[in-house]
């Protein structure tokens, strides 16, 4: 029977992964797969975690299954953390996953029971994995423009009048900030137009934010998710622990359903314990009760957003390093919108062949869309791949 199935596309970050693994050069310089890294090219527990996992370890006497939602404290911590007082926490019905990428999947599913053709307007570009959850699950997708390839920033206009298509029973799915892969976001006024279209067409908006506290802030960071939470009907939000807490492997995110009043929210509240049952029972715990640990305890709490500060303003002066670099080598200013990125990435705008001349004559691989990641660069690094990118003529 099994030869029957057909050959499925190689995940092309985890492809470059290994080419880079196997490049015998000395000096090569790897901007592709998307983890926090140091200077030291190293992907650190963060303190407060390994503090908290200190505790869990003398403390821990059972590993008795929890809910099906996961630990209730785990969904009070990270709402508060996401969603701050935006919405009251009745309103909130919540699950936790198996990271981001669980919510999201889980999240596609709680929309396909509620609306079989529901069509999902996608950023154009977006995470490559919400294409293939998608196009897995069957559902219909919808590219909406987003990046602005001359000024690498949004193409605001383009994504209104796309999102314009959208109506009742549809969702738009947006990030809620650090666009992965270009960088480029919105700013809070294009947020609010962006609700007001969503009021006006009833179209259901579900925010995927991995990436709280790797942009402006964690408040910041939030902003829109918590505007758009609390100006519209319904939304459905996935929220990843992997990158500001630093437990990528431990898979922990936490799937919310927002409604405006409580017999919708017992429903949604029993719509994804069912999905939780339904697709794997219980979430993984470990991660969730370090987050919870890390959240709820003052003196954990103030060491992770330090350490957190810490790998955003790392990131930011980074960017602002290339950014002065490239103006340096290239004598132009095209490459400023680098300083006005947010987030672990940039697409820098170039062709594949671009791309390809970068790994193939300097050893410094991005992946083929031309995304970098700026937290696998450092001080000495920054200038060879200022050089190489002029070099190579992007
Ligand atoms: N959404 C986006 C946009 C992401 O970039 C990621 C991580 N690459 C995720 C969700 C999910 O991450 P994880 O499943 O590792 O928590």
């Amino acid at each position: 029977m099994f030869e029957t199935l057909k050959e499925q596309p190689a995940d092309k970050i985890l492809a470059l992964m290994q080419t880079f693994r196997e490049d015998p050069r000395e000096g090569k310089i790897d901007l592709g797969v998307g983890v926090y890294k140091d200077a030291s090219g190293n992907t650190p527990i963060m303190r407060a975690v390994k503090a908290a996992e200190k505790q869990l370890w003398e403390t821990e006497t059972t590993k008795a299954y929890t809910g099906l939602a996961g630990d209730p404290a785990f969904a009070d911590a990270m709402i508060a953390l996401v969603l701050g007082d935006a919405v009251p926490r009745a309103n909130v019905a919540a699950v936790a996953t198996p990271g981001g990428t669980g919510a999201v999947r889980q999240g596609f599913d709680m929309v396909r029971m509620a609306n079989p053709s529901a069509k999902i307007f996608v950023s154009n570009p977006t995470w490559p994995n919400h294409l293939s959850i998608l196009k897995h699950m069957g559902m219909t997708m919808v590219p909406y423009r987003y990046f602005d390839e001359d000024s690498r920033g949004v193409d605001f206009d383009g994504m209104m009048a796309d999102l314009a298509q959208a109506g009742p029973g549809d969702i738009v799915l947006v990030h809620g900030c650090c666009h992965n892969p270009t960088g480029a976001n919105l700013n809070m006024t294009e947020w609010q137009a962006v609700v007001d279209l969503l009021n006006k067409t009833g179209a259901t908006p579900m925010v995927d934010i991995a990436y709280q506290g790797f942009g402006d802030g964690l408040d910041e960071d939030a902003a829109a998710t918590r505007l758009i939470a609390s100006s519209v009907p319904e939304t459905i939000i996935a929220a990843s622990c992997s990158k500001n807490f630093g437990i990528y492997r431990e898979r922990t995110g936490l799937l919310m359903a927002v409604s405006q009043n409580s017999a919708a929210h017992k429903l949604n509240q029993g719509t994804l314990a069912y999905l939780n049952r339904q697709n794997y029972s219980f979430p993984p715990d470990h991660g969730a009760r370090l987050v919870t640990m890390v959240l709820t305890d003052d003196a954990l709490r103030m060491d992770w957003m330090a350490e957190l500060e810490e790998v955003r303003n790392s990131m930011l002066g980074l960017r602002d390093l290339l950014a002065s670099e490239l103006q340096r080598a290239s004598g132009s200013d095209r490459f400023g919108f680098i300083a006005q990125h947010r987030g672990m990435f940039s697409r820098l705008g170039a062709s594949t062949d671009k791309v390809d001349k970068l790994r193939e004559d300097h050893a410094i691989y991005l992946v083929g869309d031309s995304r970098l990641n700026i937290a696998g660069l450092n001080k000495e690094t920054v200038p060879i791949l200022a050089k190489a990118i002029v070099e190579v003529g992007i």
